[in-house]
């Protein structure tokens, strides 16, 4: 097999079936083996049933991982990735905003290129809002800063790679997983394409704005421990000013007397100095609830039925 094609889809009833049929028209031309990985993440919309008939259609080999619920976009890579069997492995969505024509162009690349392990699209012009590209701009900045590895801003998980590097992805059997620092940590070398994405065909999208920031600290708290330092130094410098003031209160009282009329200080003080100490202990918080999770070794998912059909 020289393609699998790993497809996520978690309430794309409407979508399946046109993926389907676009991919095997955009690859009709080219004379290469492929396989389709459907991994069904507990949709409650008929997306199951729209799988079978594809599968039972008989057309293209067809695999369906089928969860016992929601798991989130990233079980079902790792579920899906469990499942390929080719040489080339690409990740592409179900709702149709990524076009299967650049599909063919990664496998291009990666068959005439023997030094990259990976193709990946990055989005050049984000057709979102201004107050999202923002934030996500941000989280760029912010976790380039302080982790050791690369995370390219607009890169997406919509890639293809080889069978190493999905051999080195599964390795990483972390509970909480971030695919775009997971594509980054395991290194090999890859190659961005530029890509833009188009509309969902139907159906919209399972990012909240909300859901997007808690995808950012678990990214951030998955992938790099500077916040904890971060917490850490403003402790020490805090102690350190508290330190000086101190000194500088004793001499105001024994050198000159001074009687401190100290009622707003107090109460400033005790508000940053307890601000700052929840922060922290929420920071510790955070690592130590994935801790928790992570040590109590559940799986990442739990398929009720994993099928294939007989092509
Ligand atoms: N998806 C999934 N499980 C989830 C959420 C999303 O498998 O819990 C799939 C979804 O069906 C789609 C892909 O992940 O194929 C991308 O989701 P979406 O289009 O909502 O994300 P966006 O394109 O807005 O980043
Ligand atoms: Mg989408």
């Amino acid at each position: 097999m020289k393609l699998s094609l790993v497809i996520p889809c978690y309430n794309e009833a409407e979508n399946v079936l046109p993926l389907f049929n676009k991919i095997n028209d955009t690859f009709s031309s080219s004379d290469f083996s492929y396989e389709f990985i459907f991994v069904n993440d507990g949709s409650s919309d008929g997306t199951i049933d729209e799988l079978r008939k594809i599968s039972d259609m008989n057309e293209r080999p067809v695999k369906i991982i089928d969860f016992s619920r929601n798991f989130g976009k990233e079980a079902a890579i790792y579920a899906g990735l469990r499942e390929t069997t080719g040489e080339y492995i690409s990740l592409i969505d179900a709702d149709l905003q990524q076009n299967p024509e650049f599909v063919l162009k990664m496998v291009n690349i990666l068959d005439e290129n023997r030094e990259y392990d990976c193709v990946a699209a990055y989005q050049e012009k984000r057709n979102e809002g201004k107050v999202k590209i923002f934030f996500k701009n941000c989280f760029y900045k912010i976790i380039n800063k302080m982790a050791d590895i690369e995370f390219v801003n607009g890169a997406s998980d919509f890639r293809t790679f080889r069978r190493n590097m999905c051999e080195a992805i599964l390795e990483m059997s972390e509970y909480h997983r971030f695919s775009k620092g997971i594509f980054s940590w395991v290194g090999f070398n890859t190659y961005y394409m530029p890509y833009s994405a188009d509309e969902r065909l139907s159906g919209t999208s399972k990012w909240s704005f909300l859901k997007l920031c808690k995808y950012a600290i678990e990214g951030i708290v998955a992938f790099t421990t500077t916040p904890l330092r971060i917490s850490t130094m403003i402790g020490t410098l805090t102690s350190f000013a508290s330190l000086i003031y101190m000194l500088v209160v004793i001499i105001q009282k024994l050198a000159f007397g001074i009687a401190i009329p100290g009622y707003a200080t107090i109460v400033v003080l005790i508000l940053f100095l307890g601000g700052i100490q929840l922060l922290s202990l929420g920071i510790i918080g955070e690592y130590l609830s994935k801790t928790y999770i992570q040590t109590k070794g559940r799986p990442i998912y739990i398929a009720k039925e994993i099928t294939s059909n007989d092509v």
